[in-house]
């Protein structure tokens, strides 16, 4: 198929979608649209090396600006869609130009979600999501000092790994009793804030923010309903929001994120959904699921590009993402449900361990590698086999995954 494709929001899902596009269409006309000023550039190192290595920006982007020209993928950047209108299939954009399409793709993000204005505005918050926002906190941890970082989630985690790199005197709040609760089992949340009070971060769980204030001395003060934090910086990582107001506003189905299938398909035939701002039937899952992460991101781009020029095969892979703090990789493949009985591959205290989670049949469902990242690959493949295990043999980090799955495969 050929025809005018149009892309809004140019992150790694519609950088993605537009490569995959002009592989498989070459006649397309493709239309990559961001906001941002930048080319299309790699989120993850912002609160990373970004931060303490002082990376360049330029580094960051995911595609040199030569990519776009030979590929003939046709760049607006710092344009803003306001508006589509489906019966006249055209996109409006801030200052008032009307781009058609015959298919359009939305790869619209997230936000980074923000304080409730109640609890004052005499302090300036920093969030991070863009380049932009980087710049801003890396510019105020140069001069180190004290950090309140209100959210003890990836992102949280990682700025306080990085601040404290840096020399700063670090205190995370989290309003759950545990670190990144939502993701991941107890045992990691465990293991993490350890990791962080060795490098000398300290904590309040069960945090209630009750204020954002200037002290007597004129310094930031944050302020929960146990303790009044006095600091240099203050800075929120409290989730994100998927960015569907323009989807909402053209009457497309919404429901914490664009509601997609596993082609990406919203409920109109001629527009398509991909990314951090989808909610998409998972096969693997058998439910709708919405992942910010970077690798499904890229992967579902790429299948939703090929569904939008007609292609049959589903976007059906188990999410996986990944975090660093300090010298600490975490990476976690599916979902850690509650459903899921944990068992431990390893042990914590020699500071490299697997936690997997297996289903009802003893099947691995969800597993989480710390400073493991070699099993991963197997897991993945042992995860995708469906064959039930022994949980003893799972267990013993002397028996290798390769031979269990060499097993199951011939079993
Ligand atoms: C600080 C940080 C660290 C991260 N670290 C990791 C990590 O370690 N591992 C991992 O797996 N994932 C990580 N992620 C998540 C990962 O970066 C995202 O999953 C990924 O960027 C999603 O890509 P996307 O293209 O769907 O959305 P985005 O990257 O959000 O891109 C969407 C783009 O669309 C633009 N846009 C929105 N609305 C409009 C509009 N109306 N008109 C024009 N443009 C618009 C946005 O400004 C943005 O540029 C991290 C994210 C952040 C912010």
């Amino acid at each position: 198929m050929s025809g005018r494709f149009v892309i809004i929001g140019a992150g790694p899902a519609g950088m993605r979608a537009a490569e995959v596009l002009r592989q498989k269409s070459p006649e397309a006309d493709i239309l990559l649209i961001g906001d941002e000023p930048h080319l299309p550039y790699d989120r993850p190192p912002l609160s990373k090396a970004f931060i303490t290595d002082a990376l360049d920006a330029a580094r960051l982007a995911l595609k040199p600006e030569s990519f776009y020209a030979e590929q003939r993928i046709r760049l607006k950047l710092g344009a803003r869609a306001e508006a589509i209108d489906r019966a006249g299939k055209t996109v409006l954009l801030a200052g008032g130009e009307r781009v058609g399409y015959d298919r359009l793709l939305l790869a619209t993000g997230c936000s980074g979600r923000t304080l409730p204005a109640t609890l004052g505005t005499a302090v300036p918050v920093h969030y991070l999501r863009s380049l932009a926002d980087a710049e801003r906190i890396r510019a105020a941890l140069r001069s180190g000092g004290e950090v309140v970082m209100i959210g003890g989630g990836f992102i949280g985690l990682e700025i306080a790994a990085s601040a404290r790199k840096l020399g700063a005197a670090v205190t995370v709040l989290e309003m759950a009793p545990r670190l990144m609760s939502r993701a991941v089992p107890a045992l990691i949340s465990d293991f993490v804030r350890a990791l962080h009070e060795r490098h000398g971060v300290a904590f309040e769980f069960d945090a209630r923010l009750k204020a954002l204030a200037r002290g007597a001395d004129g310094r930031p003060l944050v302020e929960s309903a146990r303790h009044a934090y006095p600091c240099d910086l203050a800075i929120a990582g409290i989730g994100a929001e998927p960015n569907t107001a323009l989807a909402q506003a053209a009457g497309l189905a919404v429901e914490d994120g664009i509601c997609v299938d596993a082609w990406g398909r919203t409920g109109d035939p001629d527009i398509f959904a991909a990314g951090d701002v989808t909610r998409h039937d998972s096969p693997i899952l058998g439910r709708a699921i919405r992942i910010e992460s970077w690798q499904v991101a890229l992967n579902q781009a790429a299948i939703v590009a090929a569904a939008m020029l007609g292609a049959a095969e589903p976007y059906a892979e188990l999410p996986w993402l990944w975090t660093d703090q300090y010298d600490c990789n975490i990476q976690a493949l599916g979902l850690f449900e509650a459903r899921l009985e944990p068992l431990l591959r390893g042990d914590p205290a020699a500071g490299a361990f697997s936690l997997l989670g297996l289903d009802a049949e003893g099947r691995i469902a969800a597993a989480i590698t710390v400073n493991n990242g070699r099993d991963m690959g197997v897991l993945r493949r042992l995860a995708t086999a469906r064959a039930a295990l022994a949980k003893d043999a799972l267990a013993d980090p002397q028996r290798k995954l390769s031979d269990l799955l060499k097993a199951a495969r011939s079993g």
